[in-house]
């Protein structure tokens, strides 16, 4: 994909995701490699309703800032991503969206797998999503939790703050970003009410013909 059209899709779905609700304030941020093993990056303080694709964060292949607008102060989490995920990471969405974070907070949360089993695709696009600690904003361990993982969880909730998504482009991690907000929604709309989930046969039949990276 040209640079120009991945700058185009990054703010058309910053935007989108900003008239939802899904992303308010300056709250939010998203990177994608570019062709050439680069990165552009939402900007620091920057509201996904007005991003400018000129003034997108970007990056050389070697990590170096070369153009546009000061990234985003949550980097340290994307980079831990790009670095132990391989190619299996094109794009990494990180929200601050509300039932995702509620989830994070609720003393019923499996925090090794915090979505429960109730539709195929939160397991087909997520796999188990963990539950990370607090952090303070800023602070670098963020990014050595992600790293602690080593590449082996496409999805995490930093607890009181928000989810991290990451797949192989874009498009894929914004949809998964929605899929994960859509059954944390689930998750505590059916809190408590004893609601069916998918057995562990169905969970297990689902991660063998979809083949699904579905770690324990
Ligand atoms: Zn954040």
């Amino acid at each position: 994909m040209s640079e120009t059209r991945l700058r185009e899709m990054i703010c058309t779905f910053a935007r989108s995701l900003y008239d939802r609700g899904l992303a308010h304030g300056s709250t939010g941020n998203i990177s994608a490699r570019t062709d050439d093993g680069g990165l552009l990056v939402t900007p620091t303080g920057s509201s996904f309703g007005w991003l400018d694709p000129a003034r997108l964060s970007r990056f050389d292949s070697k990590g170096a800032h070369i153009d546009g607008d000061r990234p985003t102060k949550e980097m340290p989490l994307h980079t831990a991503f790009y670095d132990t995920r391989g190619n299996r990471s094109g794009a990494v969405v990180h929200l601050h969206c509300h039932h995702a974070v509620a989830l994070s907070m609720l003393p019923e949360t499996d925090h090794d797998n915090a979505l429960p089993p109730y539709t195929p695709y939160s397991i087909m696009q997520l796999g188990r999503v963990k539950i990370l600690p607090y952090f303070q904003p800023g602070d670098p361990a963020m990014g050595e939790a992600v790293r602690n993982l080593e590449g082996q969880r496409s999805a995490v909730i930093l607890a009181n703050h928000g989810p991290v998504v990451t797949t192989a482009t874009l498009e894929s991690a914004v949809y998964a970003m929605e899929e994960l907000e859509e059954t944390a929604r689930l998750a505590i709309t059916l809190s408590g009410r004893n609601a069916n989930t998918l057995s562990a046969v169905q969970v297990q039949r689902l991660i063998e013909v979809f083949n699904i990276d579905y770690q324990p």
